[in-house]
């Protein structure tokens, strides 16, 4: 039997936990490096797709993840004013779709991992030596591993290392996210509900302790900061002749915790891996969040990755098939969230009745492409 392997993973995101955790589970030694001094409650809300909750429930989490969210069925489309364009029952698998706090998520990743994440270290480079791989952190802090994973966020160092600085792509939206425990009368049990305006849109959820979670997104340039009357202010006359249910929620949220965020991507390109360095979840794939799927593909990578290196004990080899098994469904999903949101894009009031028309004409398509995406077991 050859020595325990011990891999080194930069980012302790929800991907780069949900991999610790799946690799300690298999039994490799892991040291995880977070260049947070703490790992706060950060976030809004996030949805958990039957994709992903299969992976939670690999783990031995779903239970408890369960228990912190709240369950969802269906995610209604509807115009701004509240017509109902398509409404889909996203809960036709085996697993549960949950809404669920994104800090309520990480925290049973990390909680759940034995060991513990190295807070305060930002990684800056690292040195392939034969088979060995040794990461610098800004401290100067050094380690030493048989492999190294960057899952450090859509503006990935260790990418940046492997293939040269290149700025993720600015894909002209802004979005705000709130959270209320403001529950209106409008709202259904169970749903996403969404409305779609001119370049503009609003959508709300329940999570677990009863907490209304909504998210706006707006054509905006890139990095222009608030209002002087304030981010709240804001939303409130940018939405303020929509269905009544979406002025209530913004009244209804404390201005301090609505988080602003300009949305950015990338090509997808591969490879993602150089000899025994790879990359995963937005540092590999980063994708525009209008599919939902950022971080449930993230905890897609972390199962896949351990599976591989658990196969297969050439590092090297392992990653390649990681890399073969990720690529291809990673990809149309980027493109798929991109074309979503050119569909986002639309701001002429005869091409934003076409595309509500058209929605309802292809209910089923928009059913069974999220059924498709949806139905993945890593
Ligand atoms: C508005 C919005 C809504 C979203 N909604 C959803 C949703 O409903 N469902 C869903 O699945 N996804 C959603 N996402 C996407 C999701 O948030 C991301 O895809 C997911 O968090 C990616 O996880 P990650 O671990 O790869 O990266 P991150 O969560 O970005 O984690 C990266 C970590 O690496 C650390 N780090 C960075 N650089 C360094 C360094 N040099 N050294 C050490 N540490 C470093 C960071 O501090 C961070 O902790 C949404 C995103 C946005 C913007």
């Amino acid at each position: 039997m050859g020595k325990t392997k011990k891999i080194i993973i930069i980012g302790g995101g929800i991907g780069g936990a949900a991999t610790a955790l799946a690799l300690n589970r298999a039994g490799f030694h892991i040291s995880v490096y977070e260049r947070a001094q703490e790992l706060r409650e950060v976030g809004a809300g996030i949805a958990l797709w039957a994709n992903a909750t299969h992976v939670l429930n690999e783990l031995g989490l779903l239970k408890d993840a369960v228990n912190l969210g709240c369950l969802t069925t269906n995610y209604q489309f509807n115009t701004q004013d509240g017509k109902e364009l398509v409404n889909v029952s996203v809960d036709k698998f085996e697993l549960p779709v949950i809404g669920i706090h994104r800090a309520d998520l990480h925290k049973l990743l990390w909680s759940n991992y034995p060991g513990k994440f190295v807070l305060g270290q930002t990684f800056e480079r690292f040195e392939q030596d034969g088979s060995l791989v040794r990461v610098y952190m800004k401290s100067g802090l050094q380690d030493e591993g048989d492999a190294l994973i960057g899952a450090d966020g859509l503006r990935s160092q260790v990418r940046a290392a492997l293939f040269g600085e290149n700025p993720p792509i600015y894909r002209n939206f802004t979005t705000w996210r709130g959270l209320t425990n403001y529950i209106p009368k409008a709202y259904i049990p169970g749903y996403i509900h969404e409305f779609l305006g001119r370049g503009k849109g609003f959508g709300f959820m329940l999570l677990g302790n009863n907490r209304i979670y909504w998210y706006a997104a707006a054509k905006a340039k890139e990095g222009q900061g608030d209002i002087k009357e304030g981010r709240k202010h804001e939303l409130e006359v940018m939405f303020q002749d929509w269905k009544d249910v979406i002025p209530e929620l913004i009244a209804a949220t404390d201005e301090a915790s609505i988080i602003k965020t300009d949305l950015y991507g990338r090509v997808p390109t591969r490879p993602w891996a150089k000899g025994n360095i790879t990359l995963l979840g937005d540092a590999a794939h980063p994708m525009l969040p209008t599919l939902g799927q950022g971080a449930c593909t993230a905890l897609e990578d972390a199962l896949v990755i351990s599976k591989c290196l658990q196969g297969e004990c050439d590092v090297v080899r392992a990653f390649e098939q990681y890399e073969l098994q990720r690529g291809a469904r990673v990809k149309s999903i980027v493109e798929q969230s991109l074309r979503s949101a050119r569909m986002g894009e639309l701001e002429n009031p005869i091409a934003v009745g076409l595309r509500n028309q058209f929605m309802k004409l292809i209910e089923s398509v928009i059913a069974d492409s999220f059924k498709t995406c949806h139905s993945f077991r890593a």
